[in-house]
């Protein structure tokens, strides 16, 4: 999917039919050392359940499934959304020498962020992979820990829009950062990306967003708001 169509879909599944989130059991070949892997699958994840917060946190249906969102190797402690995604050893293999609680869901998600850094570079998706990770602390209501992912997926989502032009101009990608800088009490910088926010979220429903993210800065607001809040607000 191209990540800058990501937030309008799923704005639009807010209104879609609800479909319950089914599971799967397979058997996947690690993409680092060839041992099989048993991994769950949950599926249905695009549609339906509920709004999501600002920051892209899903409703809690699928924020349930966060934990069948990453795959781990415990031979080689590989984590990837998709295990047998393939990867060359020598290239992560700092991260995966480095200790790791297979039971700790989002010290996984961190794990697959650092091996996305290794391997490519920061990316949409080692923001995602941090946010998830964010995301997994948020349900344990662990503020300090959620706080620690979300700045590692700030900085992720700055180098990453540092390098790439598009995503430079992309509105949703500035949207996410106002809402994490928001989340962890950085109004300053919140309000220093909103004013050029306003140059490229333009599309569909980012306005309407932006002038309620304007105002819970003003206010200081760093709690959690769903997009639904943010487009009654507007109304
Ligand atoms: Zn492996």
């Amino acid at each position: 999917m191209k990540q800058a169509t990501l937030l309008f879909i799923c704005l639009f599944a807010i209104s879609a039919a609800l479909h319950a989130v089914t599971f799967k059991e397979d058997t996947k070949i690690c993409g680092v050392c060839g041992q099989p892997v048993h991994v769950t699958i949950a599926q249905n994840l695009l549609t339906g359940g509920g709004s999501m917060d600002l920051d892209l946190r899903p409703a809690p249906e699928k924020r349930d499934t966060l934990k069948y969102q990453i795959q781990l190797c415990r031979k080689c402690g590989y984590c990837w959304p998709d295990i047998a995604k393939e990867r060359k050893h020598e290239k992560i293999a700092k991260v995966l020498n480095a200790p790791l609680a297979f039971d700790d869901t989002a010290a996984l998600f961190a794990r697959a962020a650092e091996i996305e850094i290794a391997d490519n570079a920061p990316s949409f998706a080692s923001y995602m992979l941090y946010m998830k990770a964010a995301w997994v602390m948020d349900d344990l209501k662990n503020k300090k820990k959620s706080d620690e992912y979300r700045k590692l997926a700030i900085k992720q989502m700055e180098l990453y829009m540092e390098r790439d032009a598009i995503a430079r101009t992309t509105g949703d990608n500035y949207l996410a950062l106002i809402d994490v800088l928001r989340r962890i009490g950085d109004f300053e910088k919140a309000k220093r990306i909103l004013s050029i926010a306003e140059l490229y979220a333009t599309e569909s429903v980012l306005p309407q967003i932006l002038a309620f993210q304007k105002k819970l800065i003003e206010n200081k607001d760093s709690e959690r708001y769903t997009t639904a809040d943010a487009l009654k607000s507007a109304k």
